[in-house]
């Protein structure tokens, strides 16, 4: 498979990266090794040295860490990409690898939890600042530049909102200024959305989402051009957050299925959305694939589908949005997104609850709000599971 770029995105889903032990095996192999033996010490010496190519310690690399990580790349359009032990694991990384004391990041204010406290409370002990601004507005992003501004960091559809920042036009702010591009493609993955191809420099994501999509393991990845992910990769077989041979293999067979799930996940997704905008109960939907959304013109242009997630109010406040949770038999109730069972959320007191009630306020996020990751199920027996709650709210 290596040395023929010109399969398409389906054929190195299945194929990219595979390259066979000498016994044939049909499926991906999977090395349960932390380490590797060498013909004699001559050899020992030259692979330590990195004079000879090949695998020393799982720590630094492991055969099927490596084909995920090939696969992974091939369908990002990207030269090179690492894999990580998380999608936390992956932006810290980043982050680490390309960042120093004194340097600064322009962020969006709508990204994942966890990357918000990371900029706002970890990364300032070792001088590395931030400053969020809005996830739509191009024009605060080159405001908040600074001299010592050297990474964007952008994750786009935002959670829960849904929020569109329009990738090309961040990557021209931030080239012009010399400052790397980095976009979370959790959401969309390649399968809807190619950040290097509108010109981001670095894609980071959480593998445990949709690249699992079965919620089995943890994982994350960076993928960029070989001279940037060669800085992460030696960050990290010194830091040690590498991926697990036996995740990577989860996440290679994941990545088999990617788009024929996500392309069903996102068909569901429509059509959820789309009913849910016409109950009574619902105040307002967000989803980039309804016409509704504002930046709806700008995730068709960026993305192949609207994604799967699907965001409503329900009129009233936190009361009415748990009645809805609670009488859910099919929906799981789970912070976790990106699976094939689909999941219910109450962000403002789960996700979201460690925000001030001002910082949730800012970021758009209401007590009413609901996060709805679409699965495989069929949308009706979703209508019906989130009808039984909406039915008890005053339309
Ligand atoms: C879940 C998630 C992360 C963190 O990934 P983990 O694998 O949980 O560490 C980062 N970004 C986004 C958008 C996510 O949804």
């Amino acid at each position: 498979m290596s040395g023929q770029p010109n399969y398409r995105p389906e054929t190195l889903a299945v194929r990219a990266g595979q390259e066979r032990s000498p016994f044939g095996e049909h499926s991906e192999a999977l090395y349960l090794t932390s380490s590797f033996v060498f013909e004699n010490a001559a050899q020992a010496a030259r692979r330590f040295s990195g004079e000879e190519e090949g695998h020393v310690y799982a720590r630094f690399t492991n055969p099927t860490v490596t084909l995920f990580e090939e696969r992974l790349a091939a369908l990002e359009g990207a030269e090179d990409c690492v894999a990580t032990a998380s999608g936390m694991a992956a932006i810290m990384g980043l982050c680490l690898a390309h960042l120093q004391q004194g340097d600064h990041i322009v962020a969006s204010n709508s990204l994942f939890g966890a990357t918000v406290q990371l900029f706002s409370n970890i990364l300032p002990r070792t001088g590395i600042t931030t400053t969020f601004v809005a996830q739509t507005d191009p024009a605060a992003w080159a405001t908040a530049i600074r001299p010592e501004t050297k990474l964007f960091f952008v994750e786009t559809p935002s959670n829960p909102l849904t929020e569109i920042a329009d990738i090309a036009r961040l990557a021209e702010i931030a080239h012009a200024r010399g400052i790397l591009l980095a976009v979370d493609n959790s959401f969309c993955t390649s399968a809807l959305q190619r950040p290097l191809e509108l010109g981001a420099d670095l894609v980071a994501c959480s593998a445990t989402k949709y690249l699992d999509g079965q919620g089995r393991v943890l994982g994350g990845a960076v993928c960029g051009s070989k001279t940037l992910i060669e800085e992460i990769f030696k960050y990290l077989r010194t830091a040690g957050s590498t991926l697990s041979a036996f995740n990577a293999w989860v996440l290679l067979k994941g990545l088999e299925t990617l788009k024929i799930r996500l392309e069903a996940q996102a068909a569901n997704a429509v059509r959820l959305a789309t009913w849910l905008a016409e109950q009574p109960q619902v105040a307002r939907v967000f989803y980039p694939g309804l016409a509704s959304h504002p930046q709806h013109e700008l995730a068709r242009r960026q993305q192949r589908s609207g994604g799967a997630i699907v965001s409503f109010e329900v009129k009233g406040g936190r009361a009415e949005a748990w009645t809805v949770v609670d009488h859910c038999r099919l929906l799981s109730i789970t912070g976790n997104l990106g699976d094939t069972k689909t999941t219910i959320t109450h962000p403002a007191t789960t996700t979201h609850g460690r925000l001030t009630p001002e910082a949730r306020a800012a970021a758009g996020i209401d007590e009413s709000l609901l996060r709805v990751a679409v699965g495989l199920e069929a949308v009706e027996d979703l209508q019906a599971d989130l009808e039984r709650g909406l039915a008890l709210i005053g339309g």
